[in-house]
């Protein structure tokens, strides 16, 4: 493996409150060095970083890498890509593949093909209840032997509490959290999209966000009742935001997470891209857009506003992807019939930036909730440059205007809403343990 030398960026590590010019040295799979100037050792292959932001890799915590069983959808090869293209150095795999990730060789079969591909780190998460059908407990303590970094049902609730409470004792026995997707069924039923007059004016079923905050409330009940680790995924509500603030300030142990569309979209986005329609206003040739169907669903303005101010009061811990690569006829149908999700890896970045262009974010808080933040919730030694971590680097242009092409995507998930939006703000070059997956040396 030949040494790396990363000149001139600018350096961008939260973990050690680093923002500077400086070079980064990589030997063997490691971080070597970080300082000024640093010696070229023979044969490095050098970066060439200058006007350029050097970060440690990226972390998500939540992504459907759709393999074993969809692999129509994507495999664990297509995902690891799509991620070295998005930036994206270590993955948590969520478990509803087919079969879902309940027993040990699902798991197993996840980590041999992961370290096949050699392009990213999964991280597998096991299921919370046998085959995700909230009846029964999976095996947890054989699945937290296996390997798996968290529990979680997602693409369906825990509904049940009595479950939910079991899963929550029991995950504290091993050390390891329980990652809810936060949907009471029976306030959802029939909704495609959130609540309001979008809903109204298109005559879609809406979801409200009581959904998602009755069942907040209940795990944070849960949480503090077993002294268990609930993690709330992908916060869509100002009020979930205002639950969670309140429940880390009386010391229960809850986390939470955001998704970039849920922090740069609203449910405007299914009207199509005129920003202009109004409640009584002809319809735009794009509305009932299935690329923007999601779960939970895009919300209002006012709840995006609270999901950046949360991110930014550290109520909400860090950005994961929600990464939901589907076939195109997943998404070419009525909306009330089309698949949920949004493929995400490869645009994440570039939406991000957006808030950190209009100065909603600091470059270095959108790092952080990129990096440390999630190593942090993973208790791993990645996700910072420190010397002897393993050489895990995302390089970014903060300013590279590009236009969002889905065909040209790594992922076999072409489903995406800013199809045709222009983004700023790229990843240049991925290093995965010290050798580079995406972008090139100069
Ligand atoms: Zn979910």
């Amino acid at each position: 493996m030949k040494p790396i030398l990363i000149k001139q960026g600018r350096l961008i590590d939260p973990e050690q409150g680093r923002d500077e010019i400086s070079d980064v040295l990589l030997m063997n799979g490691l971080v070597e060095a970080v300082g000024a100037n640093l010696t070229e050792p023979d044969g490095a292959t050098i970066v060439d970083a200058q006007d350029l932001v050097v970060s440690p890799g990226f972390i998500d915590l939540h992504c459907h890498l759709r393999d074993p069983g969809h692999r129509g959808k994507e495999t664990i090869a297509t995902g690891t890509a799509a991620a070295a293209r998005g930036g994206f150095t270590t993955l948590c795999a969520m478990p509803n593949t087919d079969p879902p990730s309940d027993n040990r060789p699902v798991i197993e079969y996840v980590l041999a093909a992961a370290r096949e591909s050699g392009l990213a780190r999964v991280l597998p998460i096991g299921c919370v209840t046998k085959g995700s059908e909230g009846l029964e407990l999976a095996e947890m303590g054989n699945l937290a032997e296996a390997g798996v970094v968290a529990f979680s049902d997602d693409g369906s609730p825990v509904s049940s509490p009595h479950i939910m409470q079991q899963a929550l004792l029991y995950g504290s026995q091993l050390g390891l959290p329980i990652i809810n997707h936060c949907e009471d069924t029976s306030l959802s039923a029939n909704g495609s999209m959130n609540a309001g007059w979008i809903a109204t004016r298109l005559g879609l079923n809406g979801i409200p966000n009581s959904a998602e905050e009755v069942m907040v409330t209940r795990d944070i009940h849960l949480a503090e009742l077993t002294g268990g680790h609930v993690h709330i995924a992908h916060a869509s509500t100002a009020g979930t935001t205002e639950l969670v603030r309140k429940a880390k300030a009386k010391g229960v142990h809850v986390t939470c997470e955001v998704t970039p569309h849920h922090l740069t979209l609203t449910d405007k986005a299914v009207l199509g891209t005129d920003p202009d329609v109004s409640a009584f206003g002809p319809l735009s040739s794009g509305a009932y857009d299935t690329l923007a169907k999601v779960s939970p669903p895009l919300r209002s303005n006012t709840d995006r506003m609270s999901m950046i101010a949360a991110l930014n009061d550290g109520t909400v811990d860090f950005v994961s992807t929600d990464h939901a690569p589907h076939g195109i006829t997943d998404k070419m149908c009525s909306f009330g019939d089309a698949a949920n999700g949004i493929s995400v890896l490869e645009t994440a970045l570039g939406s991000l930036m957006s808030l950190v262009h209009t100065k909603a974010l600091s470059l270095p808080v959108m790092i952080e909730k990129l990096t440390a933040s999630p190593a942090k919730f993973l208790g791993l030694n990645i996700g910072t440059l420190k010397p002897g971590f393993s050489a895990d680097i995302t390089i970014i242009d903060p300013d590279l205007d590009w236009v969002v092409d889905p065909s040209k995507f790594t992922s076999k998930g072409k489903n995406t809403p800013f199809s045709g939006k222009s983004l700023k703000g790229s990843v240049i070059t991925t290093i995965y343990q010290g050798e580079i997956v995406y972008g090139a040396s100069t």
